[in-house]
Formats: structure tokens, sequence, C-alpha cells
């Protein structure tokens, strides 16, 4: 028969970092398509869903979480990263201070949450806003700072310009299905 089986996962992913980095206009990129320069802000849980049919026997719902509004103390509750699997921590590359709390942020996710076998949850490096003039993306700083600290990798985005948006989420999904 024509029949086929076709496994379906749920990810909860993080999406942090400063606020302004680009957080929420890289997850409507990502799930609705489009960029607009004013997003209402809002405040509290807010989560966007993506559908991925990653093969003929898999498909992959992205949960992304937006921690919109709680960048200012910057950590969040374990309740909120309960059952991440992964987080996206991103920077402005037009911000150097924001690149200073990446990893701030991930010393929060690595406190507060990990996998079920225990192992830290991966994170990923976005450096966004490469669409403005006068950024710069240093690659060998960058690929340092990732080997150092244990990110799986970073991509430079452009929320603006959709620019390694996809690329970015696929090498996520990619990392995450290797877990799994
Ligand atoms: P968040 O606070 O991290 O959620 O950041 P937002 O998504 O609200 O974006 C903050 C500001 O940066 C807004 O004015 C966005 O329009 C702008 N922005 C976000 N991503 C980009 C990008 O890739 N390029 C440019 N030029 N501006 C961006
Ligand atoms: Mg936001």
């Amino acid at each position: 028969s024509a029949e086929r089986t076709v496994v379906e996962h749920l990810y909860k992913v993080l999406v942090i970092g400063e606020f302004g980095v680009g957080k929420t206009s890289l997850i409507r990129r990502y799930t609705e398509g489009y960029f607009s320069p004013n997003y209402k802000l809002t405040i509290g849980v807010d989560f966007a869903l993506k559908s991925l049919d990653w093969d003929e026997n898999t498909r992959v719902n992205l949960q992304l979480w937006d921690i919109a509004g709680h960048e200012r103390f910057g950590h969040m509750t374990r309740v909120y990263y309960k059952y991440a699997i992964a987080a996206v921590i991103v920077f402005d590359l037009s911000r150097p201070a924001t690149f200073d709390s990446v990893l701030k942020w991930s010393t929060d996710v690595h406190e507060k949450v990990m996998l079920a076998n225990e192992q830290p949850v991966p994170l990923l490096l976005l450096a966004n806003k490469c669409d403005l003039p006068d950024t710069v993306l240093d690659a060998d700083m960058l690929d340092h700072f990732c080997k150092e600290n244990k990110f799986i990798g970073w991509f430079g985005t452009s929320a603006k310009d959709d620019t390694n948006v996809t690329d970015a989420m696929s090498y996520l999904v990619e990392t995450i299905l290797q877990l799994t």
C-alpha cells in the first residue's frame, strides 16, 4: 500500500538575547516570511510555530519561544526554559554590547535546563542585522568563540533581508535530530 509512517516531532526552541537585537523579527521572518519594522511589543510568554516536512518520514514542529519584554532582567525562570531542546542566542552586530551579553544568556540556559539525557542544550549563535552598513563579521573570532563556549555554530543573519535565517534554523534542526 502507499501508506507510510510519518514521525512527528515537537521541539521547543528558546530565542534569547538582549532587547532590540531582532529576536521577534527573526521569529516572524522565519515563521511568517516577512519583516516589519514595527512589531507590537508583546509582554509575556509568546511563541510561534513552524512546521517543516523534513523528509519523507519526518515532520518537525518547531515552537519558537520569544522572551518578549523580559530581556531587561537578563535571565528567565526555570519554568520558562523547561523542556527546551535548544536555544538560539541572538546579538546585534551594530551594538557590540549585545555580544558581551551572549555568555550571560548561555550561562543562564545551562544553569536552568538540560536535555533528558543530562547533556547541555545545544546553543546556536546569530549575529543579526548583517544588512546594516558598517557592520563587520569577524568569522575567526566567532569560530573561536563558538568552539571555546561549546556553541554548535554561528550565522550572520538579517531578518530584514532574509539572509541565512532559514539556513541557520535548518542547521539547528539537523543538530536536534541527531540528538534524538
Ligand atoms: P527584539 O527586542 O530582540 O525582539 O528585537 P526586534 O525584533 O523587536 O527588533 C528590534 C529593532 O531592530 C526593530 O526596529 C527591528 O525592525 C530592527 N531589526 C530587527 N532585525 C533586523 C535586521 O536584520 N536588520 C535591520 N536593519 N534591523 C533589524
Ligand atoms: Mg521582541
